[in-house]
């Protein structure tokens, strides 16, 4: 049977495949370990530029010193950046951190919002972080893009760009929006552990026989499989 030659048919035939490959829900197949949205904002924060495990070391502490916004908003930025010293970045986390806690606890009576509109008005939350709120945290439509999600959509011929909000734009067309979420994340597992940035290992790839990227028999692998698109290079990397 001939594979889906289109886009959303790609989309759609992915999606399948990886919710078999990849079962759970959003918050299901998220790694970062927390109870709250605002758990899951401060881990989700830590996360850049480091691995989950990393962030699951110190998380415990974290929310153990500073259980609310206002608490965090009023930490003393030394005894944070000690707590949260080995994600990397720290001072700048710290930064972010003592910010949001602030902005949540002055601006949103101490909630974690959950419009993409006021989630991205709070320090350190862009549109990745915000996704990962929504559809994590919220279980609200969301599609966070990484730069796996970024790698695997191009990869895959569901877009051409290169620009994160297009790219969301764009395959948040090609999808009900109850699937955004853990579709982003089931792609940046398979991102991880199959379709890898220098070398994808499109033999024991369940999407093979409909990727316009596969590297089949007597046909070399595809610049863009190996060129500046594939962009990660830490295998355990979330939402960095
Ligand atoms: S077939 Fe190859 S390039 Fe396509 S998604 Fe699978 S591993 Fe990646």
């Amino acid at each position: 049977m001939a594979g889906p030659r289109t886009p959303k048919g790609r989309a759609r035939e992915t999606a399948a495949r990886l919710a078999i490959e990849y079962p759970g829900s959003a918050r299901d197949l998220c790694a970062l370990d927390f109870s709250t949205p605002f758990q899951l904002l401060v881990a989700t924060v830590l996360s850049a530029q480091t691995t989950d495990e990393r962030v699951n070391m110190v998380t415990p502490a974290v929310f153990a010193r500073y259980r609310s916004p206002a608490a965090l908003g009023a930490a003393d930025p030394s005894e944070l950046e000690t707590l949260i010293h080995s994600t990397g970045f720290f001072r700048s986390k710290t930064r972010s951190l003592i910010g949001l806690g602030r902005a949540i606890d002055e601006r949103f009576d101490g909630e974690v919002p959950t419009a993409m509109e006021d989630l991205v008005t709070v320090p350190g939350v862009g549109r990745k972080t915000a996704n990962v709120l929504r559809s994590v945290g919220f279980g609200l439509p969301g599609l966070p893009v990484d730069t796996h999600v970024t790698r695997l959509t191009r990869l895959l011929g569901l877009t051409e760009s290169t620009d994160a909000e297009r790219i969301e734009r764009e395959v948040c067309s090609l999808l009900p929006a109850s699937q955004w979420g853990a579709f982003s994340l089931r792609l940046i597992l398979h991102g991880r552990r199959v379709c890898v940035a220098r070398r994808p290992r499109c033999g024991g790839c369940v999407l093979a026989d409909f990727c316009p990227s596969a590297q089949l028999p007597n046909r070399p692998a595809p610049a863009s499989a190996i060129g500046p698109g594939a962009v990660s290079g830490r295998s355990s990397r979330r939402f960095g």
